[in-house]
């Protein structure tokens, strides 16, 4: 998956720095980033030197938020509206899923995780007061009430329901071109990440599960998320009962010909390869 990076780990320890001028910088506008797609389609990120930052006008921070580091390289988040740069242009987020440049798209997504908690924090939620980033740790703090407000990570969890050698696979409904899944879903507050798996499961397909095993985690900052994964059993009646307003299809399928394959990205097609080469935990 994406986080099986060969380039070291993520040095994600908050600090507060300013910027050099090779140092990576991130721009981010709605769902776009600032990015050069060269011909062989492999991504680069303009550097902190490159970017046009001319832009930058009324505004009463720091234009220039350390992130974190990686292979060596510090990245900065650059907080305006927009930055230019030549040769450069704002492309979707959603569509970086290039295996040569895994640290780019792992850099743009975890670095857009940030910049929306940041957009949406300008203002305290209790009393509407500015807030003032603090110099100790990754928050934001009301000066007015003392508000502390820590970056939002949602959990939730992708379900490989088995049934002997058979996998169910599912396909989200209201997209053209869906592709096969998992079962997946946010964790409700007051409930574990078991009950999360058991309730999710009967919503979207009516069967009940036993014998549930964790597998691993994936962070997927593009829409905010940790997702932890989980195998579990069917316990009982095989019968499928749909939510059609979430699903499409959900079908069982054997080890042996599942329609899916690894993408070297999501956490999703990783489970499912696993379970096709039997290694998934017991
Ligand atoms: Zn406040």
């Amino acid at each position: 998956m994406l986080q099986d990076l060969t380039f070291g780990r993520l040095e994600n320890e908050f600090a507060v720095k300013a910027p050099a001028s090779d140092d990576i910088l991130i721009c981010v506008r709605d769902n776009h980033v600032l990015i050069r797609r060269h011909e062989d389609d492999s991504l680069e990120l303009p550097t902190v030197g490159q970017v046009n930052t001319a832009l930058w006008e009324h505004w009463d921070e720091e234009p220039y938020r350390y992130i974190f580091k990686m292979q060596g390289k510090n990245y900065f988040l650059w907080m305006g509206e927009a930055g230019d740069c030549p040769d450069f242009a704002y492309e979707d987020m959603r569509s970086l899923r290039q295996m040569q440049s895994k640290e780019v798209c792992f850099a743009v997504m975890t670095a857009r995780h940030l910049s929306v908690w940041y957009r949406s924090n300008r203002f305290c939620g209790r009393c509407g007061t500015p807030t003032v980033h603090d110099h100790k740790e990754r928050m934001l703090l009301c000066p007015h009430c003392g508000n502390m407000i820590f970056p939002k990570i949602s959990p939730a969890v992708i379900v490989a329901v088995t049934d002997g050698d058979r996998l169910l696979l599912s396909k989200y409904a209201g997209r053209a071109y869906a592709r096969y899944a998992l079962i997946a879903g946010y964790t409700e507050i007051g409930e574990t990440l078991e009950q999360t798996v058991q309730r999710e499961v009967m919503e979207e397909v009516g069967l009940k599960v036993k014998n549930i095993r964790y597998y691993k985690s994936q962070p997927w900052g593009v829409d905010g998320n940790v997702l932890m994964g989980f195998y579990c059993d069917l316990d009982g009646d095989d019968t499928i009962r749909l939510d059609e307003t979430e699903l499409a299809l959900a079908q069982w399928h054997h080890r042996h010909a599942l329609p899916a394959k690894d993408d070297g990205i999501s956490l999703t097609r990783e489970m499912i390869r696993v379970f096709e080469e039997g290694r998934e935990p017991r």
